[in-house]
């Protein structure tokens, strides 16, 4: 790994490296950094897009996946050629088209406990753009197990919510949520429906927790609190998050565990 910046690479993100916040420093970090965005859909590709063009030096994305038509009004990764191709595939072809210098790595799969510590390992970032509670629980579970810090969202129809966890300093995700809802209760996009521009404002929510994460902020990070998202009265709310001593996760343990066992 090279210790400084090409000249390409500091005309590349000269906009970011100018932001006093950031600078040069900040910008070798986020080369050298390393982020896995779990799905390539409404949330994982605008989050996935900025990381790339953010100069993250690894993006590892998972999904199972093939772009459908339906896709297409909110999973900006992919394009109407794309339809009938594996997501991550087409994510790769985005990515790398954007920006060169990040290596993608893909993984045609479902993220579950049988394959989730091969494909997180080393990673030093988690964008969780999964769709569905069962895998939300298990990257909360395995993350906070790991030590890996990582963003949670959820978005339906014209709301979105999404909230960072630092593992060891944070709340996690179960400690606001102890379990899954029951099945009749969960709204999914399928179901739903979604405003594929309130996919893209959380996921780009996302992308700026990983940025700011990697740069080194010790501040002003999305934590402890859930940000929740009305874009029909275009209002942002938040709800304090305190961390759960009883958690089944970042806790004691003697709190209510629900259907993720690890
Ligand atoms: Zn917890």
């Amino acid at each position: 790994m090279a210790d400084r910046l090409t000249s390409e690479q500091i005309e590349r993100y000269s906009r970011q490296i100018m932001v006093p916040d950031l600078g040069g420093k900040a910008q070798m970090r986020l080369c050298q950094s390393r982020v896995l965005v779990i799905g390539a859909g409404g949330l994982g590709s605008p989050a996935a897009l900025y990381l790339a063009a953010a100069g993250i030096g690894t993006l590892g994305i998972v999904d199972a996946d093939k772009v459908e038509l339906s896709n297409l009004q909110r999973q900006i990764l992919h394009a109407t050629a794309d339809i009938g191709r594996p997501k991550v595939e087409s994510a790769k072809i985005s990515l790398t088209a954007l920006n060169p210098d990040v290596d993608v790595i893909i993984h045609p799969v479902r993220f579950d406990e049988s394959n989730a510590e091969q494909i997180a390992k080393g990673f030093d970032f988690i964008v969780d753009g999964s769709d569905n509670f069962d895998t939300k629980f298990l990257v909360n579970d395995l993350a906070v197990k790991w030590g890996i810090a990582f963003s949670h969202a959820g978005i339906v129809r014209l709301q979105g919510q999404v909230m960072t966890v630092v593992p060891g300093k944070s709340a996690c995700y179960r400690c606001l949520f102890k379990a899954p809802p029951p099945p009749e209760e969960i709204l999914n996009c399928q179901a739903s429906g979604i405003l594929g521009a309130v996919a893209g404002t959380i996921g780009t929510i996302q992308a700026t927790e990983a940025v700011k994460y990697l740069a080194g902020f010790e501040d002003g990070l999305l934590t402890d609190r859930l940000l929740v998202y009305d874009a029909k009265n275009m209002r942002f709310r938040e709800v304090e998050v305190r961390r759960d001593p009883q958690c089944a996760a970042c806790g004691n343990g003697t709190g209510t565990t629900a259907t993720t066992q690890l």
